[in-house]
């Protein structure tokens, strides 16, 4: 029994200590599980603070990333855009470039997208000028001196190709000397010899030296013609001439293409003015000679006789005849006594001044009227005529003709302050010349009215 009571209570004291042990160990696990548990939440708040951090972080590069390429790259796109639109709905402004703002590939886009505005700037400005101009030697004279002005070529010259008979007028320099030209005096004559003309292209000594057979290469440097097309034909050339130095430039290929484009400009201005001026031609000059007609004297005629009396100066008035000429179509025909009448309008256009006018006045009669003279140097300038028209050789089929004309002079108002009457006068003198002998001047006087000629 004492036995079974000490086994008893020793194993109650084992099963204190149990429970104060269990007791214990549960106190330290939990203060364990606390102080991990802490940890734990300190690690937790650590990890979402960083996670926050980065998240603001990446947010705050996001916003600048943004904010640098709308500055750099999609504001200036839209702005690009946008004038390319302006350009497309004909509604940009030229006075208003585009900022360039990089050194990259935009800012270049912008550099380019100014120079073509530039471009545009000066060639569009350039159509509104010559479509106010008023005559087609008007444009002429301003596309030839862009080309030796503002392209700083070193010669041009532009030539004038009829569509309607292919004859070829050179028309830039004013008053260009044949000689000048480098194409030679036959390409003048027979147009068929220029290559632009036969080809509708442009003819560029870079593609090949020697390219044209006609071009005087002398002068070395090199000859870009380009064609002026009028009516898809070729209606003109501007032919550009490059010294050495200019033709090995590095913009040489910018300032050709600069001159394409004020040429492709003038074409539809040319082509307008054009038809005016064939239109006003064919009411006021005479087919055959070229020369201006009776109508064209009688619609000046007031303009003129008024001019003179406000300047106070003298215009002769020479009525010119030519001798025999019912001979030549009685002899050669009516064709060359054609050829007779335009050739020796032509020779009397070349011995007078700009101002000065030449009228067919009837079949074989022509009048001459020599603007603001120096009082009594019209007999003098009649007889250079004279001796012009005899001294000049007409090649026909039959021979060489070479034809005399008699010329009879009045002066305005110094004869009569009446035109039609100083015409009758010159007519008078011409009359006296005639009876005279003919291949003669006769300045007209009163006293002739007194015979009985007038
Ligand atoms: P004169 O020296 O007296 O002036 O003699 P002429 O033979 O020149 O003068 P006339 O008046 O007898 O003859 C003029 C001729 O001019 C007559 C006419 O047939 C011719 N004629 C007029 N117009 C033209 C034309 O357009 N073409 C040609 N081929 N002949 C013309
Ligand atoms: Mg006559
Ligand atoms: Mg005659």
């Amino acid at each position: 029994m004492n036995a079974l009571k000490v086994k008893t209570s020793d194993f109650d004291s084992i099963s204190e200590r149990t429970v104060t042990d269990v007791t214990k160990l549960s106190v330290n696990l939990s203060r364990e599980w606390g102080n991990v548990s802490d940890i734990i939440k300190k690690k937790f708040s650590l990890a979402l603070l960083l996670i926050s951090l980065t998240f603001v972080a990446g947010a705050s590069l996001a916003v600048i990333f943004s904010f640098l390429i709308s500055r750099n790259i999609v504001t200036p796109v839209r702005a690009i855009i946008a004038k390319f639109k302006a350009f497309s709905s004909r509604d940009m402004d030229f006075a208003k470039e585009l900022d360039v703002m990089s050194k990259d590939e935009i800012g270049t886009l912008a550099t380019e997208y100014n120079r073509l505005l530039q471009t545009i700037k000066v060639v569009t400005s350039f159509k509104k000028m010559i479509e106010e101009d008023e005559t087609v030697e008007d444009v002429y004279l301003r596309l030839g001196n862009i080309m030796t002005g503002e392209l700083s070529f070193s010669k041009c010259n532009i030539y004038e190709i009829s569509t309607l008979n292919d004859s070829v007028k050179a028309v830039f320099p004013l008053n260009a000397d044949i000689a000048d030209l480098p194409c030679g005096s036959e390409m003048l004559i027979s147009s068929d010899l220029c290559r632009v003309k036969r080809t509708g292209q442009t003819v560029s000594s870079a593609d090949y030296k020697g390219i044209c057979r006609n071009y005087d290469y002398a002068g070395g440097g090199g000859h870009f013609c380009i064609p002026i097309m009028i009516s898809g034909k070729v209606g003109g050339v501007v032919q550009i001439i490059a010294d050495k130095e200019t033709s090995q430039s590095s913009d040489l290929s910018r300032r050709l293409s600069m001159a394409s484009e004020y040429i492709t400009e003038a074409q539809p201005v040319l082509s307008a003015k054009l038809i005016t001026r064939a239109f006003k031609e064919s009411s006021i000059k005479d087919s055959l000679t070229g020369v201006y007609n009776r109508r064209f004297l009688q619609e000046i005629a007031d303009n003129l006789t008024e001019g003179i009396l406000r300047r106070g100066t003298v215009m002769a008035i020479l009525m010119c005849d030519l001798d025999f000429f019912k001979d030549v179509n009685d002899t050669y025909g009516h064709d060359i006594g054609d050829r007779v009448l335009s050739e020796t309008a032509a020779s009397m256009e070349k011995c007078i001044r700009g101002a000065d006018l030449i009228i067919r006045f009837g079949g074989e009669e022509f009048i001459i009227l020599l603007m603001d003279m120096e009082p009594d140097r019209s007999m003098e300038i009649a007889d250079k005529i004279r001796v012009a028209v005899e001294l000049n050789k007409i090649n026909t089929v039959a021979g060489v003709l070479q034809k005399t004309i008699s010329i009879g002079i009045s002066e305005f108002p110094a004869d009569t302050q009446n035109l039609w009457e100083a015409i009758k006068f010159a007519d008078t003198a011409l009359y006296r010349a005639k009876s005279s002998g003919r291949n003669r001047v006769v300045r007209f006087s009163r006293d002739m009215l007194k015979e009985g000629e007038y």
